[in-house]
């Protein structure tokens, strides 16, 4: 890491307290943090630099938060299209993870955050693995800032159907044991970029005293807890029927609910449940693109713009290969704008503002990483996005958030994450791409073969070779 002066942004989008947007902005970092923040000409005439980026035609924001991505999945990208919950969470994608091996993983998650990098994602959540240790790993080697954490359930049969034998049938003990390990080892590695929280993977397949367990555990050591909940219509019939009640509610009855909790989806909390979202200040993850591929109706019922008017931190989230099959964060926030003004008939709904504030600012709040990201200030960690605009979807640029979340293709130019440059003008900066793209298509070919789920995933049309 060294000192590095970013000059002549044309736009700085610092998402500070009062949100200024700089023109001819520049960036002075020193070590892992911004050191300074300003126009060119009063940073750059005040700052030494070992390595000057020219950012003239670009616009840079704080790098995007990702709070709702599974690493391991990336390789199973085209394994589950066009499936309902119960084929697509317990054939295609536990048929998948239950053929991943260790090397896969790794390459899986590395393979995941170029894909994020080149977005202009520098901090992820991931809601839980069996293989915490190789996406931290990969976390190590990208250089992005992440948070990992290892699969708990402990209920194997439930109304949408049962877990796979093969390595998901845990019991409570055995499940809080091994999440409560991955904390201690992984919480803190990499200069800090990589923290370990819990996962309740799915709350509809964890019992009452394992959510009452993790959230203990989860409050002594001092991390937080991710978990999908009220997901979809399926998933909230299934909780209601096993427990009485939807999950938040549940969690709620349990006296298992705080503000260290990420709640991923939530298209089908109850009004009721929005109230204890507030009371509690929970997170949530919204995710749209997975909301719309497997038809969750998460846009169609989801009461998002009503959370953030009673105060409620939410988040974005992409999901993953398997599930919208797309890691991008750009095209997260127009789905969200366009999805609320669909839903309401209002075109005022979720303006660009609101959504990049979702991206940033909530994801650093969800990953309780707020005191170090989520805006460009000065004092705080060097995790910055930039975009090309000399492209002839971003001209004219009159307000350049529009353009960004509206007209833009997406896409990062450059990437900055904890001080260290991860993507420089295209080109990735902290390991060799074609090698990870390369292990992708052949660990990826592997395991459809033999998780028996690559004639599910064949072109319908003749292939002709
Ligand atoms: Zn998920």
């Amino acid at each position: 890491m060294s000192r590095i002066l970013i000059n002549n942004i044309d736009w700085l989008i610092t998402m500070d307290p009062d949100r200024r947007i700089i023109k001819n902005g520049a960036i002075a970092i020193d070590d892992d943090r911004i050191a300074a923040i300003g126009t060119t000409k009063d940073v750059g005439a005040n700052f030494s630099a070992e390595k000057i980026i020219d950012a003239t035609g670009k616009l840079a924001i704080p790098g995007l938060i990702d709070t709702h991505v599974h690493s391991t999945q990336q390789l199973g990208r085209g394994l589950a299209d066009g499936c309902d919950i119960a084929v697509h969470l317990l054939q295609r994608l536990y048929g998948y993870e239950s053929e991943v091996m260790v090397d896969d993983a790794y390459w899986a998650a590395l393979c995941c955050q170029l894909e994020m990098i080149r977005a202009g994602t520098t901090c992820f959540i991931d809601p839980g693995s069996y293989f915490p240790e190789q996406t931290a790993k990969a976390t190590g080697v990208s250089g992005m800032r992440g948070i990992v954490a290892r699969t708990a359930v402990d209920v194997h049969q439930t109304s949408i159907g049962a877990l796979p034998e093969k390595m998901f049938r845990e019991t409570r003990q055995e499940a809080v044991e091994k999440a409560e390990k991955v904390v201690r080892e992984l919480n803190g590695l990499h200069d800090g970029r990589v923290r370990a929280w819990f996962s309740l993977r799915v709350l509809v397949a964890c019992s009452d005293e394992l959510i009452r367990d993790v959230k203990a555990k989860a409050d002594e050591l001092g991390v937080g807890i991710v978990m999908h909940a009220c997901e979809s219509r399926d998933e909230v019939v299934a909780s209601r029927v096993q427990y009485g009640m939807q999950d938040v509610e549940r969690m709620a009855h349990l006296g298992a609910i705080g503000p260290n909790m990420v709640l991923i989806h939530m298209g089908w909390a109850s009004p009721k449940e929005l109230v204890l979202c507030m009371r509690h200040d929970l997170k949530i993850s919204c995710s749209p693109s997975c909301g719309y591929r497997l038809a969750f109706g998460s846009m169609e019922f989801g009461r998002f713009p009503e959370m953030l008017e009673l105060g409620v931190t939410v988040s974005l989230g992409s999901d993953g290969a398997m599930s919208s099959n797309y890691l991008d964060i750009v095209r997260e926030m127009f789905l969200a704008s366009g999805g609320a003004k669909a839903q309401r008939l209002d075109p005022s709904i979720m303006p660009p503002e609101t959504v990049l504030e979702m991206a940033t600012i909530h994801g650093a709040k969800a990953a309780l990483w707020f005191d170090e990201i989520g805006s460009l200030e000065k004092g705080k960690k060097a995790d910055i996005a930039m975009f090309e605009t000399r492209k002839p979807e971003w001209r004219p640029i009159l307000n350049p958030l529009s353009n960004l979340v509206y007209a833009s293709r997406g896409g990062a130019d450059t990437v900055v994450c904890n001080g260290c440059v991860l993507l420089e003008n295209g080109v990735i900066q902290t390991f060799d791409e074609a090698s990870a793209l390369q292990e992708a298509q052949v660990r990826g070919s592997r395991i459809a073969n033999s998780s028996d789920l690559m004639k599910k995933a064949q072109p319908k049309w003749p292939v002709i070779e």
